[in-house]
C-alpha cells in the first residue's frame, strides 16, 4: 500500500498531514525547525528560488520577483483576473489563456509557482516519512470550476506528485472532524484565512457531501484586523511622538508584524504591550481585547451578511444548520467566534486547529483512498451544471449540479445546416439558460462529419467527470461509423505537452537551486543581520564602550567583505562571529528598553491620576 498525502495548498500558507497507523488519528508534518504552517510564498533570483518564510522575508525587500496568493490566479484567464492585479506587486501578462506571471525576463504559470510549494511540502514529508511521496490528495475551495481544479492537478504533476484525488476545502475539514458519519445533516463551514473569506453549506446524508451553497469576500481576513490595528498605531505614534510613519515602509512593515503578534496574543490575554524600537524613539503601547474588538467589529461583522447569502441560496434558516466547523487563523479571534455561535444559535467545532484542519481532513480521505479505513464511503459532488451550447446559445445540461461524482452522462445531437462538415462544440458551465453567461470551459470541433442534410447526423456526446471533479468530454458521430473523439482540456490549462516540459524544467531547476538557495539565505541572513547591527550601534551608541565599538565595527567590516563574495560558509561563518560580538550590545539595549518601558508606564500611571 502507497503511501498517500493530505495537503492543503492555501492562499496564504500550505501544509501536509498524514494519518498515525498507530493511532489512527490524522497529523500535520512539521519542517525541519519544527513549523507547521508554509507560507505559500515563492522568491525568484538569479537561478535561485525561495520558498516559504525564507521567501516571505524578500517581500518587502523584492516585491517584483516575489509571488504570493498565486491560488488567485490558478487556472484563470487575464481578464478574470484583472481585478485582482491591483492587490498583487508582481507583473502578470496580458494574453490569452492561461495567465503568465513576469519575473525579469521569465514567465512562470500558476501551477509552476504552485509546484514549487507543493514539491516544498512533499520534500518536507520524504524527510520524515525517510521515503519518497508520490501522491497526494490536494484540497480546493468549493467554488473553484474545472479549469482551477486542472489546474491545481498540474501544480502536483510538476511537483512529481500524482494528485489522486482534488477534495473540497469544506469537505475536508467536515471530514477532520468526523461529520461524514453523522446520518444526515447540514454543516456550514465557517473559513476566515489570512486574506480570503468563505462560508460553504454543506448537506452529508449518508458518507457523502452536497455543496449546498458557497459565498464570502475574496478579500477579507486577518490581514484587514492587522491593517486596522495598524492605523490605529500610526495615529496614536502622531499624537504621542509628532512621528508620521505612514509613509516609511520598513516602519510600517515593523508595525505590521507588531499589530499582527499582538492581536495573536489577545486571542488569549485581556490585555497586551507592544514594544517597537525605531531610530528616533521606542513606542510603546498597551491594547486591550476591548480596544481590538472595536477595530474589527466592522470586519468581522461584514463576513455575516455572506452568510445569511449562502443560508437563503441553500433555502435554509440559521436554525437548519446542525454542525458549525471553524477553518482559518482567524477564527482564533474571540469576537468571530461569539459573532458566529450569535449567528447560528450553536457553538461551533472549535476542538482542531483552525489552521490545520482542512489539512487534516484532507488526510483522512487520502488513507480513505489509500485502503486504510474501509467501512467508509465517500463521495463529493459537482458544484455547477455542466452542458453544451446548442442552437441560438442555449445550454443543453447534460450533468445538473450537486450530481455525485464520478459521474458521466450522453446524449444525442444534431447539425442544424446542410452539408455540414464541421460541428462546433462549447461546453460550458454555470446556471444560467444561455451559453453567453455560463462560464467557457472549452471549445472544439468535431470535423469529418460526412455532409448529410441538417439534422441527419447523429452526434453523440459524453461527459466523463472523474473522481476529482475533472471533466472529459468526447464526441461521436454516428450514423456513418465514422467516429471522432476530442478530449477537452479547460480553456485556461495547461497542455500535456505543456505540463511535460514544466515537469522536466522543474528537475533541472531543482537540482541547481539547492546550492543558489543556500547562498541567497545565507546573503539575506547577513543582510538582515548587518541591518540590526548598524540600527543598533546608531541607537546604542551610549551604552557600548571604545573596544566593544571597534570589535562590533570590525565584525562588522568582516561582514560585509563575507557578502559580497559566492562563499556561503564564509558569509555564515562570518554571520556568527557578528551575532557573538553583539551579544553585550543586545543585552544592555533590551535592558535599557525595558526600563524605558517601565519609567513610561509609570509615567502614564502619574498622568492617570
Ligand atoms: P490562515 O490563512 O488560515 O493561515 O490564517 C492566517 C491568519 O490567521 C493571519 O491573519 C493570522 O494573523 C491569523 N491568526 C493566526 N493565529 C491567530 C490567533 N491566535 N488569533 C488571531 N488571529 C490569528
Amino acid at each position: 500500500m502507497s503511501r498517500i498525502v493530505g495537503i492543503d495548498l492555501g492562499t496564504t500558507n500550505s501544509l501536509i498531514a498524514y494519518v498515525d497507523e498507530k493511532s489512527g488519528l490524522p497529523r500535520v508534518i512539521p519542517d525541519r525547525d519544527g513549523n507547521v504552517l508554509l507560507p505559500s510564498v515563492v522568491s525568484f533570483s538569479g537561478d535561485g528560488v525561495l520558498v516559504g518564510a525564507a521567501a516571505r522575508r524578500q517581500l518587502v525587500r523584492r516585491p517584483a520577483a516575489t509571488v504570493y496568493s498565486v491560488k488567485r490566479l490558478m487556472g484563470r484567464g487575464y481578464d478574470d483576473v484583472k481585478e485582482e492585479l491591483r492587490y498583487l506587486p508582481f507583473k502578470v501578462l496580458p494574453g490569452e489563456g492561461i495567465v503568465k506571471i513576469a519575473i525579469g525576463s521569465r514567465e512562470i504559470t500558476p501551477p509552476e509557482v504552485s509546484a514549487i510549494v507543493l514539491r516544498s511540502l512533499k520534500e518536507r514529508a520524504e524527510a520524515h516519512f525517510g521515503e519518497p511521496i508520490a501522491k497526494a490528495v490536494v484540497t480546493v475551495p468549493a467554488y473553484f470550476n474545472d479549469g482551477q481544479r486542472q489546474a491545481t492537478k498540474d501544480a502536483g504533476r510538476i511537483a512529481g506528485l500524482d494528485v489522486v484525488r482534488i477534495l473540497n476545502e469544506p469537505t475536508a475539514a467536515s471530514l477532520a472532524y468526523g461529520l461524514q458519519r453523522i446520518h444526515e445533516g447540514v454543516v456550514a463551514v465557517y473559513d476566515l484565512g489570512g486574506g480570503t473569506f468563505d462560508i460553504s453549506i454543506l448537506r452529508v446524508k449518508e458518507g457523502v457531501f452536497e455543496v449546498l451553497a458557497t459565498n464570502g469576500n475574496t478579500h477579507l481576513g486577518g490581514d484587514d484586523f492587522d491593517r486596522a490595528i495598524v492605523l490605529w498605531l500610526l495615529d496614536d505614534i502622531r499624537t504621542r511622538h509628532g512621528a508620521d510613519l505612514g509613509s516609511d515602509p520598513e516602519a510600517l512593515q515593523e508595525l505590521r508584524l507588531a499589530a499582527e503578534a499582538a492581536k495573536i496574543r489577545l486571542s488569549a490575554d485581556d490585555r497586551t504591550t507592544l514594544t517597537i524600537p525605531f531610530d528616533a524613539f521606542t513606542y510603546h503601547r498597551e491594547i486591550t481585547r476591548a480596544e481590538l474588538d472595536g477595530l474589527i467589529e466592522q470586519l468581522v461583522d461584514s463576513t455575516l451578511l455572506p452568510c445569511r447569502m449562502a443560508l437563503a441560496d441553500a433555502g435554509l434558516a440559521p436554525a437548519d444548520i446542525d454542525e458549525v466547523v471553524l477553518v482559518g487563523g482567524s477564527t482564533r479571534v474571540p469576537l468571530v467566534r461569539r459573532r458566529v455561535h450569535e449567528l447560528f444559535g450553536k457553538a461551533p467545532h472549535s476542538q482542531l486547529n483552525p489552521d490545520e484542519v482542512v489539512a487534516l481532513g484532507a488526510a483522512v480521505q487520502a488513507r480513505i483512498l489509500a485502503g486504510g479505513i474501509t467501512n467508509m464511503l465517500l463521495l463529493d459532488v459537482t458544484p455547477l451544471s455542466l452542458g453544451i451550447e446548442t442552437l441560438g446559445g442555449i445550454v443543453s445540461v447534460l450533468i445538473p449540479r450537486n450530481t455525485t461524482i464520478p459521474t458521466h452522462a450522453r446524449e444525442m445531437f444534431t447539425t442544424s445546416v446542410d452539408g455540414q462538415r464541421v460541428v462546433d462544440m462549447h461546453v460550458v458551465q454555470g446556471e444560467r439558460e444561455l451559453a453567453k453567461d455560463c462560464r467557457s470551459l472549452a471549445r472544439f470541433e468535431l470535423s469529418g462529419v460526412d455532409p448529410m442534410p441538417a439534422g441527419m447526423p447523429k452526434i453523440e456526446v459524453v461527459f466523463l467527470i472523474d473522481a476529482n471533479g475533472i471533466l472529459q468530454v468526447t464526441a461521436t458521430e454516428l450514423r456513418t461509423g465514422k467516429a471522432a473523439a476530442i478530449e477537452v482540456r479547460p480553456a485556461y490549462g495547461l497542455s500535456e505537452a505543456d505540463v511535460e516540459r514544466m515537469v522536466e524544467e522543474s528537475f533541472t531547476y531543482a537540482e541547481a537551486d539547492v546550492e543558489a538557495r543556500l547562498l541567497i539565505e545565507a546573503r539575506n541572513e547577513a543582510d538582515i543581520v548587518i541591518t540590526h547591527v548598524e540600527r543598533a550601534l546608531r541607537q546604542g551608541e551610549a551604552l557600548v564602550g571604545d573596544d566593544e565599538r571597534q570589535t562590533i565595527g570590525a565584525a562588522l567590516e568582516a561582514l560585509r567583505r563575507a557578502r559580497a563574495t559566492e562563499d556561503r560558509e564564509l558569509i555564515r561563518e562570518a554571520t556568527t562571529a557578528m551575532n557573538r560580538a553583539t551579544e553585550h550590545l543586545a543585552e544592555v539595549m533590551m535592558d535599557a528598553a525595558l526600563k524605558a518601558a517601565l519609567a513610561s508606564r509609570r509615567a502614564d500611571r502619574v498622568l492617570e491620576k
